[in-house]
């Protein structure tokens, strides 16, 4: 049994032996080093380009910070120069152009601006006492008949417009300066209604004598039109009344009515506000009372007085103080008949140049 025993724990102990030795064995596989050298170089070769990348991020990140640096330069440099340019311009400004001039401007047009508004209100007011004058035609004229006989200045110059020509003008022009309202540049004018007689050649009638009469008075006439046969629009009018130099534009027209009752003398000047000629009413209202109360005074005409208006192109175009003779009535016809004739005519025209006498009195 002892043998038994003893062989029993040899081979025990060989199996123990055998079995640790193949486990060592097997514990120890030959691959697992190749992999784990290959898993190290891969990592290695990771972290080396890694490295790499991390040298070009290194590397770019230090080329980003001068190329920055480098462009804040460059626009701290532009920026420099922009700084100096202005200032460089600013230097030349000073220099050539007077530091008083830009300081000026400012001052002088605010300054101007509101002298503008204060110094037009003031000027308005009086223009509307020209509608005073209505009241004063009744003791001018009785003073003024004397007057005619009396030349004043000879060397005065005054304009005469004939109302209208042979056949209207329709094409549009603007009423004044700067207007959006259009009219046409001449319109037809009336007509005697008993006579039949174009009102266009009434006013070149009357217009003739006027000049005649004016002339016999020392003084100097400018004539728009001594015909029918003209092509003038009411701006061209005002303008060539302006150029002759002369200082008063007197136009000669008749009027018209529906009512053929409605009769009487009366004249046209722009009111206190006219957009256009604001300047010119004071004393066109004057020159138009004078006119129209030494007429009606002539004539016994009823004196309708001054109209104000501000839409009339031959005014509104004016440079120089400017009246409209609104003769009488053709449509009425009474009026029509005296208007065209001769001896009235001349009455007509002896209240005018009593009324031009007047007004170059004072003016
Ligand atoms: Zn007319």
């Amino acid at each position: 049994m002892k043998w038994r025993t003893w062989r029993m724990a040899v081979v025990l102990m060989l199996i123990i032996s055998l079995a640790v030795c193949g486990c060592g064995r097997k514990q120890e596989p030959q691959e697992t080093p190749g992999f784990t050298e290959f898993q190290t170089k891969t990592e290695s070769v990771k972290e080396t380009e890694a490295k790499t990348d991390k040298e070009k991020e290194s590397t770019k990140e230090t080329e980003k910070p001068e190329e920055k640096e480098t462009d804040r330069e460059t626009q701290e440099q532009t920026e420099q120069e922009a700084e100096t340019l202005p200032s460089m311009a600013e230097s030349a400004q000073m220099e050539t152009v007077p530091p008083s001039e830009p300081e000026a401007e400012p001052s002088t047009q605010p300054q101007t601006e509101p002298t503008q508004p204060q110094t037009a209100p003031p000027t308005q007011p009086p223009t509307q006492p020209p509608t005073q004058p209505q009241t004063q035609p009744p003791t001018q004229p009785q003073t003024q008949p004397p007057g005619p006989s009396v030349p004043v200045s000879g060397s005065r110059m005054i304009a005469i417009d004939p109302g209208h020509q042979a056949r209207a003008w329709n094409e549009l022009e603007p009423i004044g300066p700067g207007a959006s309202v259009m009219k046409p540049k001449t319109s037809s004018g009336t007509q005697g209604c008993v006579t039949g007689i174009a009102e266009s050649q009434l006013n070149l009638t009357v217009a003739l004598k006027l000049r005649d009469a004016l002339q016999a008075r020392g003084y100097q006439v400018y004539m728009v039109r001594t015909s029918q046969d003209v092509q003038l629009s009411n701006k061209d009018r005002a303008d060539m009344a302006y150029a002759s130099g002369a200082e008063i534009f007197i136009r000669i027209h008749a009027n018209g009515s529906a009512d053929p009752a409605m009769n009487g003398v009366l004249t046209m000047a722009p009111s206190a506000g006219n957009p256009y000629v604001a300047h010119l009413a004071a004393a066109s209202n004057a020159l138009s009372a004078s006119i129209v109360n030494h007429i009606a005074a002539n004539t016994g005409q009823r004196n309708i007085g001054v109209l104000a208006t501000d839409d009339m192109s031959g005014i509104n175009w004016s440079q120089i103080p400017v009246t409209i003779v609104e003769m009488g009535y053709m449509s009425n016809p009474d009026e029509d008949r005296a208007l065209n004739t001769p001896s009235f005519q001349d009455k007509m025209v002896q209240g005018i140049c009593s009324g031009v006498d007047e007004y170059f009195a004072s003016h």
